[in-house]
């Protein structure tokens, strides 16, 4: 997963309700009953979902909204730093809620999706090479292999 660059300060240290509710405020955007739906959707998906699987899980909540409507709204929470959108096996974008640095397990079996912490990555030493070429705002890293589970399978 990708490291909160230092040029990045948007991103709050942890979402909840009521920091979505302050930057919202301190971005003047509406506080409308779907976009706080879509968030409270977000906040409790540990999966990474796609903007499909969101869509289907506000629905539930809220009959009337449209894909349209989730795609402009991930983007806004994009923008607001309060989702992370990555790729993985297909095309198909999908969002982390969790804005702490993290990394990711993912099995390749089931392609789940699991967040992973190693504070301790801040202490590696960046290769001269890498300093030579240029200036490094993120850095990207995630464990694939086949999870306990499908291994027993
Ligand atoms: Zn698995
Ligand atoms: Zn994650």
């Amino acid at each position: 997963m990708i490291l909160a660059s230092p040029t990045n300060t948007n991103s709050p240290e942890e979402n909840t309700l009521e920091q979505f509710r302050l930057l919202c405020q301190k971005h003047g955007i509406k506080l409308t009953y779907q976009r706080l739906e879509i968030f409270r959707v977000l906040l409790s998906s540990t999966d990474h979902p796609t903007a499909e699987e969101i869509y289907a899980r506000v629905k539930e909540k809220v009959p009337t909204i449209s894909l349209d409507t989730i795609y402009r709204t991930l983007t806004t929470f994009e923008e607001l730093g309060l989702v992370k959108r990555f790729y993985l096996f297909d095309d198909k974008a999908r969002f982390d809620p969790n804005t702490k640095p993290h990394f990711h397990l993912i099995c390749t079996k089931c392609q789940k999706i699991l967040d992973f912490y190693w504070p301790e990555i801040k202490n590696i030493k960046i290769p001269d090479q890498v300093k030579k070429w240029g200036k490094i705002n993120q850095l990207y890293l995630e464990f694939r292999g086949v999870c306990r589970q499908c291994q027993k399978k």
